[in-house]
């Protein structure tokens, strides 16, 4: 699996792709739950450790598509009366769960069942990348190779996902557009006279 840094850099650049207008003060809220919702999935090692036994739970339902939907309609009904389009929510959410699905497929794993449940519930099947792109996290032991590995893994992490975050952002500063369709979770709204209107994720 990346590290969490490697899964927030994933819901930013959702989130940049999901809403129009570059990033605001006010938007650090919304940024910070895509940030959340991207990483979220890896809360599983949670329950490895209350029942005492790594990998009971990590890398199973949690990190499958079939946990990426039961997000997005946890995620639309919360919102339900809210006012936001229960679509876009559930867009919004069933991406930034799947984001984290497909990175961790695409990352080294050396501890079994190697991979991921990644399409429960049709299948209990583990699937792993054949070509490694991201490194994994190393916990423990806790040494000086531990954290020269893992600081390797937040510098791939970034040269890879980091191109595409700052792409997105220029654009977004520049023109405002939204390159999303608006059933992912965008409103039109009117646009001023330099064409700088917003359409965000509510
Ligand atoms: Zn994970």
């Amino acid at each position: 699996m990346p590290t969490p840094y490697g899964h927030v850099f994933a819901g930013g650049i959702l989130y940049l792709l999901a809403n129009r207008g570059a990033p605001r003060r006010a938007d650090a809220g919304r940024i910070l739950l895509y940030a959340g919702l991207a990483a979220a999935a890896d809360l599983d090692l949670f329950l490895d450790l209350w029942v005492g036994e790594p990998g009971r739970f990590h890398h199973g339902i949690s990190h499958s598509l079939g946990m990426a939907v039961l997000v997005g309609l946890g995620a639309a009904v919360a919102t339900w009366k809210s006012g936001p389009s229960a679509l876009g929510v559930f867009a919004a959410a069933f991406s930034l769960h799947t984001s984290h699905v497909l990175l961790d497929y695409l990352a080294v794993d050396t501890k079994e069942p190697f991979g991921l449940m990644a399409l429960w519930p049709l299948s209990d099947a583990y699937y792993l990348s054949p070509v490694p792109v991201f490194l994994d996290v190393w916990r423990w032991p806790v040494s000086g190779e531990m954290v020269r590995h893992n600081v390797l893994a937040v510098v791939r992490e970034t040269l890879i996902l980091f191109p595409a975050l700052a792409v997105l952002f220029y654009v977004r500063r520049r023109s405002g557009r939204n390159l999303s369709d608006p059933s992912f979770g965008g409103h039109a709204v009117p646009t001023g006279p330099a064409g700088e209107g917003r359409g965000d994720v509510e």
